[in-house]
């Protein structure tokens, strides 16, 4: 068997054009949407993440500002930028670029976003929703590997998934979005014991690791569908997830590649999320 590989640029592209007619129709009913991006510090790959999201908001007609500052910032300035936006008509999400400086307390900082402008879905409040099954703004990551099955229409009711990595961002959510469908979950982590005996009962297999090569074919059922969210930059320059693509590929029934499978995905669904925060914010105004 080998794997059909899913286009995660493909399936994003898709979603995009979905969304830029609901961005029209906003628009056409008076509301653009604007997403408020937080930056603190220097660090090379948040800025690449950063202008990634600020392009994904410019396609689709999502009007977006960027909020830099020193990585030497107090966080008490950074909280009081995130209560003048919390309160602006203009901005319907708002987003804080992980991670932050060492010095700063980041749970505090995300608790400052407003809920409801959380598109990142990283406040207690939305993550409590995603434990009750009632999220209004799922985390980014898991929740374009969500879409993606949903796209190639691969069942989650029922099967046996194995998410590998346990983060707050990732692991954890990608477990509760996929047990609210009706999967029996696994979580797995770094202090898991003989990992291989988890991952070769998985029909899905989702690996968020961050280490190359973690998922090689042995540890993989054969038939599965395998989604590699991690992103690891090996020596050479090379850009690699946490699977073996070219062994694991000729086991499992799909995979998905790394550059250009979960990254253009992640960025799409945070589209998404801040178009639904303005929609309903504009319905707010109706009622
Ligand atoms: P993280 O916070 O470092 O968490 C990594 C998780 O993996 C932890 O739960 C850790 O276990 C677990 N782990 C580490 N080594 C392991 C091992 N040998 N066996 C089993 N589990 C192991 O990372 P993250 O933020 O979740 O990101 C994970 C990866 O996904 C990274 O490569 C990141 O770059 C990538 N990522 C990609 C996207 C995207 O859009 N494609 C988005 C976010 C993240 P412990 O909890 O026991 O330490």
């Amino acid at each position: 068997m080998v794997a059909k590989v899913i286009d995660g640029k493909a399936v994003a592209l898709k979603v995009r054009a979905e969304l830029r007619e609901q961005v029209t129709s906003l628009v056409e009913r008076g509301l653009r949407p604007g997403l408020a991006v937080i930056i603190v510090g220097e660090n090379p790959a948040s800025r690449v993440y950063v202008a990634n999201k600020v392009k994904a908001c410019s396609e689709v007609g999502i009007a977006s500002t960027v909020h830099a500052f020193p990585a030497d910032t107090e966080d008490t300035i950074v909280e009081g930028r995130i209560r003048a936006l919390n309160q602006d008509p203009s901005v319907h999400g708002i987003l804080v670029q992980l991670p932050l400086p060492e010095s700063f307390d980041v749970r505090r900082v995300l608790g400052a976003i407003s809920s409801d402008k959380d598109v990142d879905g990283f406040h207690l409040y939305n993550v409590g929703g995603l434990v009750v099954g009632d999220t209004v703004f799922p985390p980014c990551t898991p929740f374009g590997v969500q879409k993606m099955l949903e796209h190639e229409n691969i069942p989650i009711e029922g099967q046996n998934v194995v998410v590998v990595g346990a983060s707050n961002i990732v692991g954890k959510p990608m477990a509760l979005m996929l047990m609210q469908r009706d999967a029996t979950v696994c979580i797995c982590h770094a202090k898991t014991r003989d990992l291989a005996q988890f991952t070769i009962l998985a029909d899905i297999l989702v690996v968020a690791a961050g280490k190359p090569n973690l998922i090689l074919p042995q540890m993989v059922r054969t038939g599965a569908v395998v989604i590699d969210v991690g992103i690891n930059r090996l020596p050479d320059g090379r850009l690699v997830g946490d699977v073996d693509f070219e062994g694991v590929r000729q086991k499992a029934s799909y995979i998905t590649p790394v550059p250009g499978g979960v990254g253009p995905m992640t960025v799409t669904m945070l589209v998404h999320n801040t178009v639904q925060s303005a929609a309903r914010h504009l319905s707010a105004r109706y009622h």
